[in-house]
């Protein structure tokens, strides 16, 4: 993968690009192989490189005889689903600026099942968080908002679930704006749930900005400086108390916007965890320049990600339907004729390494 990926070369700049690169199933294996090495095959078992290529398309290890594929032992380990599928799926994922229902997702690829359409969606969403990710910095303001409680019902209607406690951590910017943003499900209020969210999110120094609430007290001992603002003096003083963390307040208030319009609000609390990761990836990458580069994101976490089995994404909880399947919703996509490109992701590779 490239450090600095160029649109045009490393990924595709529009719908069409897209189509004309990755009309094939071979030309999606090939991205992928390239995505996860780069300077040829890696065993993921030895870390020996180089390696011969089998009759099957496999890998073969010179140091320990491991043989393995481009996909085993990333999310797209023993898919059924065939690449194309999947790259259309990750495409409107990644493109679509607030995100893709399964039910959108299942009518966009004209798939039969809501069930593939909603475990490809689980399982590029699993993939978003890096685990070496940086904390947040600077100056950052850390709130606790209650989101979700709306589940789609039996009937279709609303029934009234479970809210759950979320943390939410944003810098703010001189003079203005917001930064990056986190936002976690929280057991409690309380120092022993707060602590821990903060030191995971924010880095050591920052400056904290957080209400009155005495769960945040401790904050100044972990090694933060702490600005705590009083609701009731605000009130005192005759100001909106909501105004005085207004970082905070935009994006507890986008997201349920967002849970709300997307995702029509049919998300358990048993899913939200991974919504929320949804969220804050594309918060984080609101003024990205290319839509296009979020799609390269997205396969680059995609094949640097363990397998995602489907009974860990259901034993939370079945998928469910939002609204019926439409009718005639059977069959696959018909194939997009269009003239093959001679993979300019490989060209690009030549170039660097010349
Ligand atoms: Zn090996």
């Amino acid at each position: 993968m490239a450090d600095h990926p160029r649109g045009g070369r490393d990924y595709p700049r529009s719908v069409g690009e897209f189509q004309a690169w990755f009309s094939t199933d071979a030309a999606c294996l090939d991205y992928l192989e390239w995505l996860r090495w780069p300077d040829g095959f890696v065993c993921p078992e030895c870390g020996v490189a180089g390696g011969w290529r089998l009759g099957d398309g496999r890998f073969m290890c010179p140091g320990c005889g491991h043989r393995t594929s481009v996909t085993a032992g990333t999310i797209f380990d023993r898919t059924r689903t065939p690449l194309t599928v999947w790259f259309t799926a990750c495409w409107e994922f990644a493109t679509a600026k607030d995100g893709i229902s399964a039910l959108g997702l299942q009518r966009a690829l004209e798939i039969g099942s809501y069930q593939t359409a909603w475990a490809m969606l689980h399982r590029l969403r699993s993939v978003l968080v890096r685990p070496e990710r940086d904390r947040l910095n600077g100056t950052v303001e850390v709130d606790e908002t209650y989101i979700g409680g709306e589940e789609a019902g039996l009937a279709g209607g609303r029934a009234k679930g479970k809210k759950s406690l979320v943390g939410i951590a944003v810098e703010i910017n001189e003079p203005k704006g917001l930064g990056r943003c986190r936002m976690a499900i929280l057991a409690d209020g309380s120092a022993a749930s707060l602590d821990p969210f903060v030191t995971a999110h924010v880095e050591p120094g920052a400056k904290v900005i957080t209400d009155a609430w005495q769960g945040y007290a401790g904050i100044k001992a972990l090694g933060y400086s702490h600005d705590r603002r009083s609701q009731r003096a605000a009130r005192a003083r005759g100001e909106d108390p909501a105004r005085l963390l207004p970082g905070v307040h935009r994006v507890a208030s986008l997201s349920k916007r967002w849970l709300l319009g997307t995702h029509q609000g049919a998300v358990g609390s048993a899913h939200l965890a991974s919504y929320l990761d949804e969220f804050v990836f594309r918060f984080n990458r609101r003024r990205s320049r290319s839509r296009g580069l979020v799609f390269y994101r997205v396969l680059e976490l995609a094949v640097g990600h363990d397998p995602v089995r489907y009974r860990d994404l259901i034993t939370k909880s079945a998928p469910r339907k939002v609204s019926p399947t439409p009718p005639s919703a059977r069959g696959h996509p018909p194939s997009i004729d269009r003239p093959l490109l001679d993979r300019p992701w490989r060209l690009s590779y030549l170039d660097n390494s010349g």
